[in-house]
Formats: structure tokens, sequence, C-alpha cells
């Protein structure tokens, strides 16, 4: 979950928000993703297998009656549903049955590599143990990948919300215990009050251990923040960073170092961070030479799939086919997937492409 701030816009279709003939382009590209969560991934479907593992809950059981849950009325309604979907998650089991979950719909999607937003605090909080969660995530990626075909790695995400205690047992459980699909730190919740240079010391322990820095920074504050995450936690990838828009200097920074941007235009629409998609900055940001990607942060919750990004994104680019490839190549170039992996993903799209009659 980036930041529950705000009731998500009514849901949308790569169809509908592609420019005309890319809608089926964009649905059968293969994908990576490198900015989405783990909980704020599950979609009413995930979220009914759960509440029927426990009917004690609050939430529906019938999927057409979710579907109208997860319609969001207001911000207080936004956390409830939210709330709601955090209360499922109880045992080891639910982990495993979320994480494989969500690798089935980005299946869907053609998805076939994200780096997972996990939160180990908040379930270790309520009371799963911490090996029993390493345990669970890492047998639904194995499984994800030998039954669906998609690649799990994990980013390790503390809420800055709960302040540095939290940081020091995420950090922590991911150098102690320390997951196979394991490759990268973040930080993310409120930027508001709660500045990036603290949590210096944690980002320190996390890359020494050999861990990829990937805060969120500059997506509700401005520009300090993203150089905050650069200079202190020595990001190499930002998390939203859109506020980068407003800093010529430091668009330079990130063009000239390859510090790529992981943007989430429905997202940032939903949490207020930009007015509309008609006034996303990422046409500012793609100018400027910045590498960017695209991604669906907590996609069911905002009413939207990475396939729905990609549309916003080539129509606010005005892109072709071509153009589109291009985007999801970015995606694949700067994960932290092997060179193996990445090569194969690459070939991959370029072959789609190759073969696409349009
Ligand atoms: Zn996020």
């Amino acid at each position: 979950m980036s930041q529950p701030s705000a009731p998500s816009e009514p849901p949308r279709s790569p169809e509908a928000a592609a420019p005309a003939g890319l809608g089926a382009f964009i649905a059968g590209l293969p994908k990576a993703e490198l900015h989405v969560h783990h909980v704020g991934s599950a979609s009413p479907r995930i979220v009914a297998e759960l509440a029927a593992r426990h009917p004690d809950s609050p939430v529906p059981k019938d999927p057409a009656e979710l579907e109208r849950y997860f319609t969001f009325r207001d911000f207080a309604h936004f956390i409830e549903v939210y709330l709601s979907v955090v209360d499922l998650i109880r045992d080891a089991e639910d982990i495993r049955l979320l994480t494989y979950e969500v690798a089935r719909d980005m299946a869907r999607q053609n998805i076939r590599y994200a780096e997972l937003t996990v939160t180990p605090h908040s379930s270790v909080a309520r009371g799963i143990p911490d090996l029993a969660f390493m345990e669970a995530i890492e047998d639904a990626r194995k499984a994800a990948e030998r039954e669906l075909g998609v690649v799990l790695r994990w980013c390790f995400d503390t809420p800055s919300e709960l302040g540095l205690p939290a940081a020091a047992e995420t950090v922590r459980m991911a150098c102690e215990l320390r997951p196979e699909g394991l490759v990268s730190f973040g930080l993310g919740g409120p930027e508001i009050g709660w500045p990036r240079p603290p949590f210096k010391p944690y980002f320190d322990r996390a890359i020494a251990a050999g861990l990829h820095s990937v805060p969120h920074a500059g997506e509700t504050t401005g520009p300090q923040t993203v150089w905050d995450a650069l200079t202190e936690l020595r990001a190499e990838r930002i998390g939203h960073g859109t506020s980068a828009a407003r800093d010529p200097r430091l668009l330079a920074h990130l063009a000239e170092h390859g510090i790529p941007l992981e943007v989430c235009p429905t997202s940032n629409v939903a949490t207020r961070a930009v007015p509309s998609l008609a006034e996303h900055p990422l046409p500012q940001l793609v100018a400027a030479g910045v590498t960017v990607t695209v991604n669906s942060d907590d996609p069911p919750m905002f009413g939207t799939d990475l396939n729905t990004e990609y549309a916003h994104a080539a129509r606010l680019l005005g892109l072709d086919a071509a153009g589109v490839a291009e985007l999801a190549k970015n995606a694949v170039r700067v994960s932290f997937l092997d060179a193996a992996g990445k090569a194969r993903l690459t070939a991959e799209i370029d072959g789609y492409l190759a073969a696409w009659p349009g």
C-alpha cells in the first residue's frame, strides 16, 4: 500500500484508455512490473477466497457483492475496505494464498516478471511468525514460477508511519532471514511528516547486505524528498518521484545517472498527487531524458491494472506499438532480474512486436 489517502477513480479498461488498436497489443505484450504492493494487489476474487477462509469477517463472500464492496464511496470507505482486507490476512496460509493468487492475476495480464513490494512487519506484528511468513512467500514464488510462468522477486518495504522501530525490524528480517527471492529494500507510507534521512542507517544495513535501495519519494512531497532518497538512502530507483518534474536540476541528475522512476499514473490521480491524468508529468519526465517505467501500485484498490496503466502511458506519450514495447523493455532493463532472465524477456518482447500485424 503506498498511501491509503483517497478513493479510487472508476475502473477503466486498456481498450477504453489506449489509442486506437493498442489495447490488444498491450494486453498480449509480455511485461515486467516493478512497483506493485502485495496486500494492495488483493483483487475482489482473492478477497473472496480469503473471506471464505475466515467466515467471521464482515467482508462479503460473494464475488459480485464484493465488486460492489470494492467500489469506494469516499475516503473513509476506502480505508474501511483496505483494513478489512488486512484483517483477512491472519496466518501463513493466507499469505501463501494471497501471493500465489496475485501472481495468477499477473499471468492473465501477461506479466512475466514482478518485483512485489511486501511489508513483512505488518503481518509479523499481527502474529504471523517471521519464518512462517518467509516460507509462505517463497513457497508461493516457486509455485507461481513453475505453474504460472510468473517470476516474482521481493522488495521488503517498511511503512514510514511506523517509524524507525519498524524499519529496524524489517531490515533485521531482510538480513537475517533473507528469503531467496529478496532483491531490494523500500520505504513506503506517508511522506508528509516522515522525512527520509532518519531511515538512512537501515538502508545502509540493507545495502551492505547486497540489497538494492528503492524508496518511495516525491509522490506527495516535493523534489527535496527525491534528493534525500538519492543522497541519504542511495536510491537506485525511485518509487513515483513524479515531483521531480518541478526541478530541472533534479531531472538532469536523474537522466545523467540513469536513475529510473517507477511511475504509477492512476495511483497518482487517486491519491491526488497529480490533479488528473491529462496533467500527469510523465511527458515532461520522458522529455528530460529520465528513464520511466509504468506500474500499477495497488491495482484493484485504484480500479486499474498494469495493462490500463500502459494504455494511459501510451496516450500521454503518443506512443505506437514499438514505443509501448520500448517502455516494457525499460522495465526489464532496470529491474533486478539476473542478466539471463533480462535477455530472455527482452527477446520475448522483441519477438512479440515483430509478429504484431499492425
Ligand atoms: Zn507504492
